[in-house]
């Protein structure tokens, strides 16, 4: 059996200290070598905490390209794949190859302010959203087609791994990752006679874009963009575009993984 260089990530909190004590412990004893720091050379990538330790992994780390594996000692834990008392049996099915790649899409923004460019990417979702208490309007094409002007709070891209997440909360539906779209889900949509947005979510497909251009007064006009856990403010927004980014996450997955199973339990 080759040795492995793995890298670990954890969150401060103490069952997540003490579940990396444990597993420094159990891979050292396994002859693994521990990285001190993440590159591109390590051969897995270990995530100990919640969804949102996760997350933050993803960001610091550029979106790494390597194999990921999560432990969870969050609530929820969507994408964590073990549990802390699991630790031996993840290190032996990963010694015997046991196990299968989940690739994650990711969804990208491009957005232009004052003529300079800004990229935002999420594996669960970018959302723009207005940085004041007032509605926000957004003059929407798909494909490069006008297809409304949006009123209400604001627009939230999913991909499928993030479609249980903040997307749920809005009436967004449940995407199986094996699914290759982008869910568009607005925020509080209004519909009056002074205003019509639509209500339900919209799936687009690999390849198309999310057109969107602000139709705000000067004094409202500033966007909050989200993605993921984090958020930026930019003040005068001409122009976002929306598409799939060309980075895929690779989480391990062992043999009982099913992604219906896990929102069965995470859900209902
Ligand atoms: P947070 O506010 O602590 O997260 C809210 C909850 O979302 C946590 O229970 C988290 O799981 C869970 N979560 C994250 N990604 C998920 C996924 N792909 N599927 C199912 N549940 C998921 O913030 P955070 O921990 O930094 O996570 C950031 C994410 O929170 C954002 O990407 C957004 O999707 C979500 N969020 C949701 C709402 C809402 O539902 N109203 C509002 C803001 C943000 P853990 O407990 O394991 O961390
Ligand atoms: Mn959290």
């Amino acid at each position: 059996m080759d040795k492995k260089k793995i890298f670990i990530y954890a969150n401060g909190t103490p069952s997540s200290r003490r579940t990396e004590r444990k597993l420094l412990a159990k891979l050292d004893k396994s002859g693994h070598t521990i990285a001190n720091s993440f590159s591109g050379e390590v051969d897995l990538m270990v995530v100990i905490g919640g969804d949102g330790t996760f997350l933050q992994a993803i960001h610091n780390y550029d979106f790494p390209q390597v194999p990921i594996i999560g432990i969870n000692t969050g609530h929820l834990g969507f994408f964590q794949e073990i549990m802390p008392s699991q630790l031996d049996e993840f290190i032996f099915n990963f010694e015997q190859g046991k196990y299968s790649i989940q690739k994650l899409t990711t969804v990208k923004m491009r957005l232009v302010e004052n003529d300079k460019e800004h990229i935002h990417i999420g594996l669960n979702e970018v959302a723009i959203k207005g940085n004041s208490t007032h509605s926000i309007h957004l003059n929407i094409s798909i494909g490069g087609s006008f297809i409304e002007r949006f009123s209400g709070d604001g627009l939230l891209i999913a991909t499928p791994a993030g479609s249980t997440a903040y997307n749920y909360s809005l009436g967004g539906s449940i995407v199986d990752p094996r699914l290759n779209i982008l869910q568009v889900t607005p925020i509080a949509p209004m519909n009056t006679t002074a205003y019509r947005a639509f209500t339900s979510s919209i799936l687009l497909p690999s390849g198309l874009s999310l057109g969107v251009v602000p139709d705000m007064k000067d004094k409202d006009s500033a966007l909050r963009i989200i993605y993921d856990g984090n958020y930026k403010v930019y003040e005068h927004v001409s122009e976002i575009e929306v598409t799939f980014s060309d980075k895929e996450i690779h989480l391990l997955r062992f043999e009982n993984y099913d992604f219906w199973n896990k929102v069965k339990t995470k859900f209902l």
